[in-house]
């Protein structure tokens, strides 16, 4: 059956109110102005499955940004729309987001067997996606309200926690569905059912994720790492070849996995301590990139198109991190300031994987109390009291400041009338006419 039953009690059950009013509203909207609006995807599976999920896709016919600029002096918000793509984003003013897009029927013919229904724009809209869970859907239209909307058995699988692809060639359409598939797998612990597994190693094996953009696979692998399952399907991905594939072949995948489980306990670690963190995804890339090969890391870390500074965080990284770890590792004494001297130009993104490749308690207690005690002392003198000691501004000001914090590191000073003291003693014997006389100066 096409149209199976109807989801109002379910919506009625599961949704915060302010939703069911919304889409209520979006249902009378589209009645009176004569488009058809179905809410679709990742929403309606999440909602059968009773797990929380507020982002609302809804697909239009025939035009989703014509509708939504209707919508939008109906309900207020800010819309985006995207006209290339036939898609607008509407952001309420508590902050949430619906997204619209235009029911699409140009890119995959059916199988001749599939008979043709009433709907079926909508239809062939769900039949290009990437699973049979993902193609739910129900109509939003005031009359119709709730309709269900499964024509591809995504329900069934749903129940029998099985994710399968609509036809034969969807991964070598989009092999970015590879990533998703495991992705799903591992979040709802569902299977990958057995064709749809032979599809995916074999376009695995044609070589079909070195045709995707690497900003695209940046994409799909930040989801995958973004989730709490995210290693499980690192591993899944590894095991199937597809991490090879993307990164060239990783030669100690036991030892890439182990630093990706400590990179995680260091991330949770770091949560707990409130060591901030900027980007999880890119502390993960560190360690992956760490095990490719320099121009595959290059062509990765370039196709990202990171902004600059980033990058150069991450190229500062690849650069140094092994000659930081030949220091770290050795068990002699360093004194706090030579502990910074080490740590001190490595971004917090940047030590959590360095922590981790190292593989050394030490390493580790010393760069925890870099992150937790050293990396936070500073000093208290300001340019000002250099200016009133009578000095001129210059080169000389940053190096002032950057010993007095040695000595302060070193336990030497401990507060401002001391770091005066040390100034005064250290160099106003040799300031004359406010600039230093030493010849390095
Ligand atoms: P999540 O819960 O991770 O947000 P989602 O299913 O909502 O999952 P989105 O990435 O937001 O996923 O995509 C919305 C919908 O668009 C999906 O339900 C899926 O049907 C479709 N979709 C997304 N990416 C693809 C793709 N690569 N190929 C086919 N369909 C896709």
């Amino acid at each position: 059956a096409q149209i199976n039953g109807n989801l109002t009690n379910l919506i009625n059950s599961r949704l915060p109110k302010k939703v069911q009013g919304l889409l209520l509203l979006i249902g009378q909207k589209a009645q009176k102005e004569g488009y058809k609006a179905y809410a679709i995807g990742g929403f309606v599976r999440d909602l059968l499955l009773g797990v929380e999920n507020l982002d609302i896709d809804i697909v239009v016919e025939e035009n989703a940004i014509s509708f939504a600029e209707k919508l939008v002096k109906y309900i207020g918000g800010n819309l985006k729309t995207y006209p290339n793509f036939g898609t607008a984003t509407l952001t309420l003013k508590d902050g949430s987001k619906i997204d619209f897009a235009t029911a699409r029927m140009e890119f995959y013919p059916f199988p001749a067997a599939l008979p043709e229904v009433e709907e079926t724009t909508i239809k062939h809209d769900l039949y290009r996606r990437d699973f049979t869970i993902n193609t739910l859907g129900f109509k939003l239209n005031s009359p119709v309200f709730g309709d269900f909307l499964d024509f591809f058995n995504g329900k069934k699988d749903l129940e029998d926690g099985i994710i399968r692809v609509l036809y034969n060639l969807s991964f070598v359409e989009d092999p970015t569905r590879i990533l998703r598939a495991i992705r799903f797998e591992a979040r709802y612990g569902f299977k990958i059912e057995e064709q749809t597994l032979a599809f995916m190693e074999n376009a695995i094996n044609n070589n079909m994720l070195e045709e995707v953009k690497v900003g695209r696979m940046a994409d799909e692998l930040k989801l995958m790492l973004s989730e709490k399952t995210g290693l499980t399907s690192f591993k899944r991905a590894m095991d199937l070849g597809i991490i090879d594939k993307i990164f060239g072949e990783i030669e100690d995948k036991d030892r890439l996995l182990k630093e990706m489980e400590t990179v995680n306990n260091l991330m949770e670690i770091c949560q707990v301590k409130g060591i901030s963190i900027d980007e999880p995804f890119l502390v993960y890339l560190r360690v992956i990139l760490s095990h490719c090969r320099e121009h595959i890391r290059i062509k990765f870390l370039k196709g990202m198109n990171l902004e600059k500074n980033l990058y150069d965080d991450l190229m500062y990284f690849f650069e140094e991190y092994k000659g930081a770890l030949e220091k770290l590792r050795n068990p002699k004494f360093y004194s706090p300031s030579e502990l910074v001297e080490i740590l001190g130009d490595f971004s917090h993104d940047s030590l959590i994987p360095l922590t981790a490749i190292s593989g050394s308690n030490l390493v580790k207690r010393r760069v925890f109390l870099y992150l937790e005690e050293l990396s936070k002392v500073s000093i208290e003198t300001k340019g000002e009291d250099l200016l009133e000691l009578g000095f001129k501004p210059g080169p000389i000001f940053s190096e002032i400041m950057e010993n007095l914090r040695k000595e302060k590191l070193d336990g030497n000073i401990s507060n401002k009338e001391e770091e005066i003291i040390w100034v005064k003693s250290h160099y106003l014997p040799k300031l004359k006419d406010g600039v230093m006389t030493d010849e390095r100066y």
